[in-house]
């Protein structure tokens, strides 16, 4: 039997705040434990909550990014579980009537672009964190940091749309990025900013009776959603192979082992006990302040994708790639502008500086080379003042090895193209005495030898000929030798 897999997701954004959802704490991360707490966060009796507006601003940007409906009075619930991380013993979200519903992202699945929709968006508060491990009584004792208590998160609920491992990573990578364009959220997902839980279910292909979904948590990565997801497809279609039975529950993804384990049977809604928060009122958001913040909202990533590929005239890949963070789009624009030709700066870009940051494991934002340094370089080249070989090869890591300017590495090392013909010329005829076999094999038509003599004149020159120029040049004189 052939089956279909269905992928729903549950996101919870850490919104970048200064202070905390309902009190003044900070939202540092990383800082001595427990010292960023108060009576509210603790839980303490008699202390009261008070809405971070702050807070409330960055939903409704997301909410506005997303086209979700939101609602001009959304409710706070309290969720109740006993957890040892959760000192007040509820954790303050919204239930019944969130602040944004609805609303959709584009994902591109198999060269498609597909729409998936959103349940809801809902503001709730983080709880703290479980120290298993690192101290040295760690073997029979569990450290609680209260820190987090209390820091604000976007919940993103999406409607069960997605097909494949490969579109769910799509999804958070897309909304990740948009995140990020709002300046809502920084995205990381190991320091846990950006969590994903995601709900599968198995059916016969073409049903559409819902099968038993089983939810995986714990998810800190991209490559680990791909492998918890594709795991649990194949999982759950063995047990029904074998004729067993799924088990509605919550499972953790193990990395050690590649594996999901069973955690716990799922809860049900109604086992939390929702039920309104009496401490807070409703909040209400006026329909002046989404206007003012709809008017403030940046230039998001499709948008700004269809505005590369018309204004710069780049391709629609090379625009997608240029679009996937903000800073890169900032930092391509900057040297398209200053370089005066956006078709060397995305070249530049895909190539030389995306590749830097790949194998350096750098963020653009880290690239040492400001956009109007490589513009200097760029501009040399296309004065033909030195070659592409020279600029790449030499000079671009230079520049970034000692941070001087391109013109100041050219003079010291005395990089001048070898724009005299005659002394191309000279080198080829040296190449040609030089290395009588292969150019013998190259008359006698083994023609692939030629690239071996073009190298032989480019490491003459110390890559200061221009490639194009010398092998014209080179196949020339061959071609002479040929009619001899
Ligand atoms: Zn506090
Ligand atoms: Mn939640």
């Amino acid at each position: 039997m052939k089956y279909e897999t269905v992928i729903g997701l549950e996101i919870h954004a850490q919104l970048l705040t200064k202070t905390k959802l309902f009190c003044r704490c900070s939202t540092q991360f990383g800082l001595q434990p427990n010292s960023q707490t108060c009576p509210v966060c603790l839980g303490l009796p008699g202390s009261l909550p008070v809405i971070n507006r702050e807070a409330v601003r960055m939903a409704i940007k997301l909410a506005l990014a997303l086209q979700a409906q939101i609602n001009l009075k959304s409710i706070f619930s309290r969720k109740n579980y006993f957890y040892p991380d959760l000192p007040k013993g509820y954790q303050i979200t919204q239930y019944k009537l969130p602040v944004a519903e609805g609303g959709e992202l584009l994902i591109e699945s198999e060269g498609q672009a597909r729409v998936i929709h959103l349940e809801r968006l809902h503001l709730e508060e983080d709880a703290g964190k479980s120290l298993h491990e690192g101290f040295p009584d760690s073997v029979e004792k569990t450290y609680l940091d209260f820190n987090r208590c209390g820091v604000p998160l976007i919940e993103i609920v999406t409607r069960p749309e997605m097909r494949t491992a490969g579109e769910a990573v799509e999804f958070v990578q897309n909304l990740r990025t948009l995140l990020q364009y709002l300046e809502i959220c920084d995205g990381n997902m190991e320091e846990g900013s950006l969590r994903c839980d995601a709900n599968l279910s198995i059916r016969p292909e073409g049903s559409d009776q819902p099968g038993v979904k089983t939810e995986v948590k714990n998810i800190n990565s991209f490559r680990f959603l791909a492998r918890a997801l594709d795991y649990e497809a194949k999982r759950q279609m063995e047990l029904l192979e074998r004729g067993e039975r799924i088990i509605k529950e919550t499972r953790g993804w193990d990395s050690a082992s590649g594996r999901t384990i069973a955690q716990r049977s799922k809860e049900e809604a109604h086992d939390y006990r929702y039920f309104p928060e009496p401490d807070l009122p409703p909040l209400v958001v006026s329909e002046g302040w989404i206007k003012e913040i709809a008017a403030g909202l940046p230039e998001l990533p499709p948008a700004k994708m269809e505005r590369f590929i018309r204004e710069y005239g780049l391709a629609a890949d090379e625009a997608r790639i240029l679009v996937s963070s903000r800073a890169l789009a900032d930092y391509f624009e900057a040297l398209a502008c200053a370089a005066g030709t956006p078709r060397q700066a995305a070249n530049w870009i895909k190539r030389e500086v995306l590749q830097f940051l790949k194998e350096n494991n750098l963020e653009i934002t880290d690239f040492p080379l400001q956009p109007a340094s490589l513009a200097e370089l760029i501009k040399l080249v296309e004065a033909r003042e030195i070659t592409m070989t020279i600029a790449k090869e030499q000079i671009f890591p230079e520049m970034i090895k000692t941070g001087k300017e391109p013109r100041t590495i050219i003079e010291e090392k005395g990089l001048k193209p070898i724009a005299e013909d005659n002394t191309l010329l000279a080198i080829i005829n040296q190449v040609i005495e030089e290395n009588p076999q292969p150019v013998q094999q190259y008359l006698g038509g083994k023609t692939q030898v030629l690239g071996f003599l073009l190298g032989q004149v480019m490491k003459a020159t110390r890559g200061q000929a221009n490639p194009e120029k010398a092998r014209l040049l080179l196949q020339a004189a061959l071609d002479r030798l040929a009619k001899k």
